[in-house]
C-alpha cells in the first residue's frame, strides 16, 4: 500500500460517467438512508470519447423483442421523472417509422408481435401512405411500414447533465478526471483504486465503462466478448428545413441491408442520419476522430435513392464508439466470481435505457442479499451463452 492514499468508504462507487453510470449514480444518491456515493469519471464530465456525447438519441417503444417494449415504456417514464426533477426538456416525441424493405436485416413482424404482446398500440403503413405523410419519403411498393407514436428523441447532452446535477444534489461526490486503474476484491472486500493513487473502500461497484469495460474486467478474471466500433453520425442541410421540424417528421429506422436511421432536426443544423454498424472495429483506446468517407457515401446514396430533392450537402460528422455484445442484448448483472462488481453494459443501443437501467443498477448494488437482477433483466445475465462466444451478429438495434 506504500504510495495509496486512503480515499475513504462509500456505500457504493460507479465507475464511468455517461449515460448508464450518470443515472445509476443519481439514482443511488436518490435512494437515500445517509449513504455515501462516489462517481468517477477518467474525463471530463461531458467528453466526447465515449457513446452518450451528442444532443440527440433515438427513444422509441418499437423493439423487436417484448421484455425491451416493456422495458423502454418504463424508460420514458423515468425519464419524465427527470424531467420533473430538473425541470428540463430530455425527450421530445415525433412518432417512430420503421421501414422494412425485402428482405430486411430484422423482421418487421418481430416489432409488430413485440408491441402487440406488450399492449402498445402502433400503425401499419404502405409506401403510398408513408409518402402522403412526409413527401420526403420515396419507397419502392414493396416497402413495410410501421408508425409508433411515441417514438422520438432522447437528448444526452440534457439527460447527463440531468442526472450528475441530481446526483450531486442529493449528495453524490462526483470526480472527473479520475481514472479508475484497478477494482480489487479481497474477499467479498472491495476497493477501487484511480491513476492518482488513491483507494476508496466500497461495499460495491457498478461498472459502466462500456467501450473501456475489459480493462477493468480482464484483471477480475471475466473478459467479455465485446467489439467496438468506431461510428459516425451526420447532419445535413435541408432545402426544405420545416420538413424536418420535429413536430412534423418522426425520427426512423430503416431495417435494410445495410440499415440506417435518421432523426428530425433537433438542436443542429438539420436532419441527422446515420448508418447502423457501418464503423470499423477499433478499440476505446486506439480509436481515431478520423471520419469514413466510405460510410458517408453510402449514407448519401441511401439518401438520394430514398429522399430525392430533400436532402442537400452534408454539414458535419461526429464519429462516437459502438460496444457490441455477439447478440446486440445488453449485459446488467453481477460478475459471477465477485458479486460486489456489478456490469452494466448497453449494446450500442441503450441512452434511451438509461434512466430506467440507473434506477435497476441502483437496486441491485444497494441490496447484496440479492443475487442477480429481476426476471425482467434475464436476457442481459452475463453467463447467458452468448457471451461464451465470440462473434458478433451485426443486426440492427439503434
Ligand atoms: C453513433 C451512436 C448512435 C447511437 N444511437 C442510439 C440511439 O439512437 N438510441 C439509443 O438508445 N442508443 C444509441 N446509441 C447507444 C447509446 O448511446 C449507448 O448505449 C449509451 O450512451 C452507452 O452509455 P454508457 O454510459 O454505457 O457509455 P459511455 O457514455 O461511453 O460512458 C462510459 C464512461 O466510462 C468512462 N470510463 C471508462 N473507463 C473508466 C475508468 N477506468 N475510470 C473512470 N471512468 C471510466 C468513460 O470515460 C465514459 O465516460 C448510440 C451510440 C452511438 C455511438
Amino acid at each position: 500500500m506504500t504510495g495509496t492514499q486512503d480515499g475513504g468508504t462509500y456505500d457504493a462507487i460507479v465507475v464511468g460517467l455517461g449515460g448508464i453510470g450518470s443515472a445509476a449514480a443519481y439514482r443511488l444518491a436518490a435512494a437515500g438512508g445517509g449513504r455515501r456515493i462516489l462517481g468517477l469519471e477518467q474525463f471530463e464530465l461531458g467528453h466526447d470519447r465515449g457513446a452518450s456525447s451528442d444532443v440527440s438519441r433515438i427513444t422509441r417503444l418499437s423493439y423487436h423483442r417484448r421484455e425491451y417494449v416493456e422495458l423502454a415504456i418504463e424508460a420514458q417514464a423515468s425519464w419524465r421523472e427527470i424531467e420533473r426533477a430538473c425541470g428540463e426538456t430530455i425527450l421530445t416525441i415525433t412518432g417512430g417509422l420503421d421501414l422494412a424493405p425485402p428482405n430486411p436485416a430484422e423482421s418487421i413482424d418481430d416489432y409488430a408481435a413485440a408491441m402487440t404482446a406488450a399492449g402498445v398500440g402502433f400503425e401499419w403503413l404502405d409506401a403510398v401512405e408513408v409518402a402522403r405523410r412526409w413527401p420526403t419519403w420515396r419507397l419502392d411498393p414493396d416497402t413495410r411500414a410501421i408508425f409508433q407514436e411515441a417514438g422520438g428523441i432522447a437528448d444526452p447532452e440534457r439527460g447527463n447533465g440531468a442526472h450528475q446535477h441530481l446526483a450531486r444534489a442529493a449528495g453524490a461526490s462526483l470526480l472527473e478526471r479520475t481514472r479508475v486503474s484497478a477494482i480489487d476484491d479481497r474477499g467479498g472486500e472491495l476497493s477501487v483504486r484511480t491513476d492518482d493513487g488513491r483507494r476508496f473502500s466500497t461495499g460495491s461497484v457498478v461498472v459502466a465503462a462500456d467501450a473501456w469495460t475489459n480493462e477493468l474486467l480482464e484483471p477480475l478474471g471475466h473478459a467479455l466478448p465485446l467489439t467496438v466500433t468506431r461510428e459516425q453520425v451526420t447532419w445535413f442541410e435541408a432545402p426544405n428545413p420545416a420538413a424536418f421540424d420535429p413536430g412534423r417528421f418522426p425520427i426512423w429506422i430503416w431495417l435494410g441491408r445495410p440499415s440506417f436511421y435518421g432523426l428530425p432536426t433537433y438542436r443542429g443544423p438539420g436532419p441527422k442520419v446515420a448508418e447502423d454498424v457501418g464503423g470499423r472495429v477499433t478499440s476505446a483506446g486506439g480509436r481515431t476522430f478520423l471520419t469514413d468517407p466510405d460510410c458517408l457515401a453510402r449514407v448519401e446514396t441511401f439518401l438520394a435513392a430514398r429522399m430525392p430533392g430533400s436532402i442537400g450537402p452534408a454539414v458535419r460528422t461526429k464519429t462516437c464508439l459502438y460496444t457490441l455484445t455477439p447478440d446486440r442484448d445488453f449485459v446488467i448483472d453481477r460478475l459471477p466470481e465477485h458479486s460486489g462488481v456489478i456490469v452494466a453494459l448497453g449494446s450500442a443501443h441503450a441512452y434511451k435505457f438509461a434512466a430506467l437501467l440507473g434506477t435497476l443498477l441502483a437496486e441491485l448494488a444497494l441490496d447484496p442479499t440479492r443475487p442477480a437482477p429481476g426476471p425482467e433483466l434475464e436476457p442481459f445475465a452475463i453467463d447467458r451463452p452468448a457471451l461464451a462466444t465470440s462473434t458478433t451478429n451485426l443486426a440492427t438495434t439503434a
